[in-house]
C-alpha cells in the first residue's frame, strides 16, 4: 500500500527514469524526459498544464493535427469491426481500399503496394526489392547507391545506405556495400553524372536510394529536381533500381502529394510512412512499379519477396491512413498548405538578412535556417536553444546550427506567428 502511494506521488518524468530506455538519448547526460498528457491540434501538454507549438508535427507524422477528430470517428468505426487479421493468406476491405485510393495519387507508374511497421522497415524493404529483383533475374548486384548524408532509418540495411554515420560506429562492419554520390548541384552534377557512367560499367550496383528533394535528417538539405531527375533517368537506363524514400516528404509536405511528383522521372519504389497514417498508429507503405512486382512472379516460390511483419496492413492504421488522404484531399487542407507556405516564404523574407542567419531555404511547409555559428549536433548550444523554445511555449528540435519548422498544416496563422517570434528571440539571445 505505501509503496504504492508513494509511486503516485511521482510525477511522469520521475517514474519515467526507473525502467525506460529512450531512443536517440544518452541517459547519463539527458536522464529527464518531459512528460505529456495530451495533444489537440498543433499543441501538446505537458503533465504540468504548460503547452507547446509542436513545430515539428511529432517528427512529421501529425501533418493535420493531433488527435484528429475525423481521423479517431473513422478508426473508432473499424475497431468494431476487425482490429487485425494476419495478412498473408488473408486480407480486408481497409487495405484494399487504401490500396487503390493510394494507387490513385501516387505518381503513374506504380502499381503494387507491400505493408509493412515503420520507415525503417520500408526502406529495407525497397533494398531488399532492388537487390531480389536482379538476383531473380540471374545476375546479382550487390551494391547499393546513396546520397552523402542521407537518412533512411535505424533497422540494419537502411543504416547501412544512411550516410549520417556519427552512431553507427559499432555496426559498421556488418552493413551491406554502399556507395555515395554527394545531392547534386550545379557546380557538381556533370561530374556525378560522369562519374556515375564510368562506375555503372561494372554492372554491380543494384539500387539508388534517396530523399527527393528533402534530406530531412541531414537538417533539411535541399536540392534541385532538375539534377536528381538526370541522375534517376541514367541510373534507370541501367537497371539500377531507383527507391524514392518519401517517408519524411510524403503527403504534402513539399507542397506537392509527393517530393517525387515535382521530378520527370518516377522512382521504381516508393517509401513511405510518417504522415501515411496522420501520427494516430505506425505504418508503412512500399510501393512499386509493374516491372518490379514482375521479376518476383513466377512458379518458383524462391522468386517471392519472402518479408512480413506480424501487425503488416492492420486494419486500423489502414483506416487512419485512409482518413488522412480524404482530408489530405480536402479544399480545407489545400488550402492550409497553401497559407503556411505563404506564411513561411513572409517570415524567409523578413529573417534573411539577419546577422545571425547565415542560409534560408523552404521546400513547401518545411522552412529551415542556418544560424551564423558553428554548434554540434546534439552540443550544449543546440540543447540551450531547445531549451529557450520550449520555454517560449514552442517545441523545435534544431539540429545542430539548423533550426526547421514542419508544423502541422492546420496550425493558424497566430501558432506560426509565435513560433516565427520564438525563433526570433532565440537570434537575440545566441552569439
Ligand atoms: C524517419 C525516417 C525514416 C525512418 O523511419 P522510422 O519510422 O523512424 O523507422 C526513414 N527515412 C526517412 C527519410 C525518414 O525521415
Amino acid at each position: 500500500m505505501y509503496s504504492i502511494k508513494r509511486t503516485s506521488l511521482k510525477n511522469l518524468s520521475e517514474r519515467d527514469q526507473k525502467h525506460i530506455w529512450h531512443p536517440l538519448t544518452q541517459h547519463k547526460l539527458h536522464p529527464k524526459m518531459l512528460g505529456i498528457v495530451k495533444a489537440k491540434g498543433a499543441v501538446l501538454y505537458d503533465e504540468d498544464g504548460k503547452s507547446y507549438l509542436d513545430g515539428i508535427s511529432s517528427w512529421y507524422t501529425s501533418a493535420y493535427g493531433h488527435c484528429n477528430d475525423h481521423i479517431i470517428e473513422k478508426v473508432y468505426g473499424q475497431m468494431q469491426q476487425l482490429d487485425q487479421v494476419v495478412f498473408s493468406g488473408f486480407t480486408h476491405e481497409p487495405a484494399v481500399r487504401l490500396s487503390e485510393e493510394l494507387i490513385k495519387v501516387l505518381p503513374e507508374n506504380q502499381a503494387k503496394v507491400f505493408f509493412s511497421d515503420n520507415g525503417s522497415t520500408a526502406t529495407e524493404i525497397g533494398i531488399k526489392m532492388a537487390l531480389q529483383y536482379h538476383f531473380n533475374k540471374g545476375n546479382k548486384r550487390h551494391v547499393m547507391l546513396a546520397f552523402e548524408n542521407g537518412f533512411h532509418g535505424d533497422t540494419f540495411g537502411a543504416m547501412s545506405v544512411s550516410g549520417l554515420s556519427v552512431y553507427n560506429g559499432p555496426f559498421e562492419e556488418f552493413f551491406i556495400d554502399v556507395e555515395r554520390i554527394p545531392i547534386p548541384t550545379s557546380e557538381n552534377i556533370d561530374e556525378t553524372l560522369s562519374w556515375l557512367k564510368q562506375r555503372l560499367e561494372k554492372q554491380d550496383i543494384a539500387g539508388f536510394i534517396y530523399e527527393p528533394l528533402v534530406q530531412g535528417a541531414a537538417a533539411m538539405q535541399m536540392y534541385a529536381a532538375t539534377h536528381l531527375s538526370k541522375i534517376i533517368a541514367l541510373l534507370q537506363k541501367n537497371d539500377v533500381i531507383t527507391v524514392a524514400d518519401e517517408v519524411m516528404t510524403g503527403f504534402g509536405k513539399t507542397g506537392t502529394f509527393f517530393a517525387s511528383d515535382q521530378i520527370a522521372v518516377k522512382p521504381d519504389v516508393m517509401c513511405m510512412s510518417k504522415a501515411l497514417t496522420a501520427g494516430l498508429l505506425p505504418m508503412a507503405i512500399t510501393a512499386c512499379s509493374q516491372k518490379i512486382f514482375d521479376a518476383f512472379y513466377s512458379d518458383d516460390i524462391g522468386k517471392g519477396l519472402f518479408h512480413a511483419h506480424t501487425y503488416s496492413a492492420n486494419p486500423l492504421a489502414c483506416t487512419a491512413a485512409l482518413a488522412g488522404l480524404e482530408l489530405l484531399q480536402s479544399n480545407e487542407m489545400r488550402a492550409n498548405i497553401e497559407r503556411v507556405i505563404k506564411s513561411h516564404e513572409r517570415f524567409e523574407q523578413k529573417i534573411k538578412g539577419h546577422p545571425m542567419v547565415a542560409r534560408t531555404r523552404q521546400c513547401g511547409i518545411i522552412f529551415a535556417l542556418d544560424l551564423a555559428v558553428e554548434m554540434e549536433r546534439y552540443g550544449n548550444l543546440r540543447d540551450q536553444l531547445f531549451h529557450f523554445f520550449m520555454e517560449n511555449g514552442v517545441f523545435l528540435r534544431p539540429l545542430g546550427n539548423t533550426i526547421y519548422i514542419s508544423a502541422p498544416y492546420i496550425t493558424t496563422d497566430a501558432q506560426l506567428q509565435q513560433i516565427y517570434e520564438a525563433i526570433e528571440g532565440a537570434l537575440a539571445i545566441i552569439r
